[in-house]
């Protein structure tokens, strides 16, 4: 049991299909493999991440709907996976309807955070949170970015793999600003790079040429078995361990370490 906080990371970004939910999935695993003790709270509506590790819909008998209306403790909430210390608090379709019911509320954007810091009062059995966002800016999004620590920003290796990404920027500015002085970024990953393709490694070029040492040095390849996995409810990690794609989320698990160690020493 750890009675430390733990590290809070939430994968954003307002486009979808980028490679949020199998990062977080990949990222989590990976951490996970190498002891630490991680949980994945399932944002998004659609409820990939849950689909992705395995959980069928009707095993979602807890979800990050009950924490965000407090109906559940964050722990309760959670559900082991198949994957030695990766638990997940599964997302049910009642998150859509979220954004209304809690619109009113002063704490709204706070639902998460109060969630978390109450459950780091008493020893937690995680030592990093991952969250998983929906593809968009809204108070679900809001509510991952006053949780965190840091946000982990995926980029497709697109022609408009920058677009977006300022008001992605100013968004964690301004939640800076008012509700979480704290929130870095942990750093900008490139996801599906096809080396085939001129265009990718000149959105690499670009993206390292406006972002600097944010972008990691890992960059995740278009990789088939990475996206098969998800249909055997299982991570790319355990589904094929040696392929180019799961490779490259272990690479990426030991550079967000690293950029750990510096934030917390900081
Ligand atoms: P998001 O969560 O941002 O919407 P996903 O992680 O769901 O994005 O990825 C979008 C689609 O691309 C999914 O079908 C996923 O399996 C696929 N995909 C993601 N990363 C890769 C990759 N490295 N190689 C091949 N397919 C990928
Ligand atoms: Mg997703």
């Amino acid at each position: 049991m750890q009675s430390q906080k733990p590290r809070i990371i939430t994968v954003a970004n307002q486009k979808g299909g980028v490679g949020k939910t199998t990062t977080a999935i990949n990222l989590a695993t990976a951490l996970a493999a190498i002891g630490e003790r991680v949980l994945i709270v399932d944002l998004d509506p659609q409820g990939n991440a849950s689909t992705g590790l395995g959980i069928d819909r009707q095993d979602r008998v807890v979800s990050s709907y009950d924490v965000l209306t407090g109906a559940l403790d964050l722990i309760a909430a959670a559900l082991p996976t198949a994957v030695p210390g990766l638990s997940i608090v599964p997302s049910t379709l009642d998150l859509l309807g979220i954004e209304m019911e809690i619109s009113s509320a002063p704490d709204r954007v706070l639902r998460l955070r109060k969630a978390i810091l109450k459950a780091a009062e008493s020893p937690t059995p995680f030592t990093y949170v991952l969250i998983d966002c929906p593809p968009s800016l809204n108070l679900l999004t809001l509510n991952s970015m006053a949780a965190a620590d840091s946000v982990l920003v995926p980029l497709q290796c697109e022609f408009f793999a920058l677009e977006g990404l300022s008001q992605l920027l100013e968004t964690v500015q301004q939640v800076r600003e008012s509700i979480n002085p704290d929130l870095s970024i942990q750093g900008i990953v490139l996801t599906m790079y096809d080396g085939r393709n001129n265009l990718a490694n000149q959105v690499v070029d670009d993206v390292r040429a406006h972002m600097g040492e944010k972008v990691y040095e890992t960059i995740i390849p278009r990789n088939v078995r990475v996206s098969e996995a998800p249909s055997y409810g299982k991570p790319a990690i355990l589904y094929d361990l040696k392929c180019a794609g799961s490779q490259a989320y272990l690479q990426l698990a030991s550079e967000v370490i690293r950029r750990e160690r510096r934030l917390r020493a900081a």
